[in-house]
């Protein structure tokens, strides 16, 4: 059964029909603008709405619900039919509400260093699945509005791609938010960040790169074997000449491993002809992977190396770590059939 952000306004006056002709727009209304639940339409008839919430699935059951940095930062463990689980996390700013949502139950991107690859791929979201979480976050961040939707959390956006597509151009259309509100994250699927280029798309894109040499990166980030960093640049290339957007690149700082000066000097070199924003990320701890992150104070002077070098760079605050809901910390690990799936059969040419 489709749930309601699966449905289109067409769909719901199928589901209408025989009703007056304003209710399709007061459902689109209460789902899309003001983020509310169909039991909680109450502009509409009682019976109405309750035949309504029957007509649609409800695609995700709270698991686990979490919160840490006092209540500004909160975590859902979500279910999904057939029991695979994703996490959502939802983290309020002063001048923002951000959420980051999973586009895969699991990722078969196998980053050494991010739990959600060292647990493996179980299924591909859907529409409704996605966009569920959003609604969800939404829901939970009244009476302050969600302002940004990050595709940051479990999975890897572009091996989802027609999901990830249709998420971001209904949350452009239907809800209104624009580019600098909507940032999708990758690991780098050259082929799939040339296909999006061409969608026109009002979107931020961010690149993990984590390492600008390919024998660093191979071993941190295996599409690095299949997509090496000349074939990723020429991707960015092509993303900031049709889009004319400031790309971002993502940097989890790792001691010893990429906060080395050369490191600064390879990283400093691979963004400067792309004019690319790099976002440093202290590494979070994951079960898997043994490596401390750098220093706080080789955190600070990685940035101001990078900005002596002419690239402009941030340190991303690090929310939710008590409660694993940190970037590269999510990994709901209840569904017993998850499974690794190989490199190969997994990404297509795009
Ligand atoms: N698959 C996408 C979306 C995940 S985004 C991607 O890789 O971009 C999550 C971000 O957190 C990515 O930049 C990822 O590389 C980073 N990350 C993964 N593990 C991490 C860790 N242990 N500490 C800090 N950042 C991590």
């Amino acid at each position: 059964m489709l749930s309601a952000y699966d449905l289109t306004r067409d769909d719901w006056a199928a589901l209408l029909d025989g009703e007056p002709a304003f209710r399709v727009e007061q459902i689109w209304r209460a789902l899309w603008l003001e983020d509310r639940d169909i039991a909680d339409v109450t502009t509409l008839p009682k019976a109405l709405r309750a035949r309504l919430a029957s007509a649609v699935s409800e695609p995700l059951t709270v698991v686990r619900e979490v919160e840490s940095d006092r209540g500004a930062t909160k975590k859902w463990v979500f279910a999904l039919e057939g029991g695979a689980t994703v996490e959502t996390v939802l983290m309020a700013y002063d001048d923002r509400v951000t959420v980051c949502v999973s586009t895969q139950a699991g990722c078969a991107m196998a980053c050494s260093f991010c739990a959600t690859g060292q647990a493996g791929f179980t299924r591909q979201l859907t529409v409704g699945e996605v966009l569920a979480q959003v609604f969800a976050a939404a829901r939970s961040a009244a009476p302050r509005r969600l302002s940004n939707v990050v595709f940051m959390g479990m999975g890897e956006p572009l091996a989802n791609y027609p999901v990830t597509v249709e998420v971001v151009r209904r949350l452009h259309e239907w809800r209104g938010m624009s580019a600098r509100h909507l940032t999708v994250s990758t690991v780098g699927v050259a082929p799939a960040i040339e296909r999006l280029a061409a969608e026109g798309l009002p979107l931020t894109l961010a690149v993990s790169l984590h390492a600008a040499n390919d024998v660093t990166r191979n071993e941190l980030v295996p599409l690095n074997r299949r997509y090496n960093l000349d074939r990723l640049a020429r991707a960015c290339a092509a993303w900031v000449e049709t889009t004319s957007r400031r790309l971002s690149f993502e940097w989890a700082l790792i001691d010893g491993v990429n906060d080395t000066d050369q490191a600064l000097d390879e990283l400093a070199e691979y963004a400067r002809p792309l004019r690319a924003h790099v976002n440093l990320i202290p590494l979070n701890p994951t079960p898997g992977y043994l490596v401390m992150g750098s220093p706080p104070a080789r955190v600070a002077a990685f940035r101001a190396g990078l900005e002596a070098r002419g690239i402009n760079a941030t340190v991303r605050q690090t929310r939710g770590r008590s409660i694993d809901a940190a970037c590269g910390q999510l990994a709901a690990v209840t569904n017993p059939k998850r499974r690794r799936v190989p490199l190969a059969s997994q990404s297509s040419d795009r």
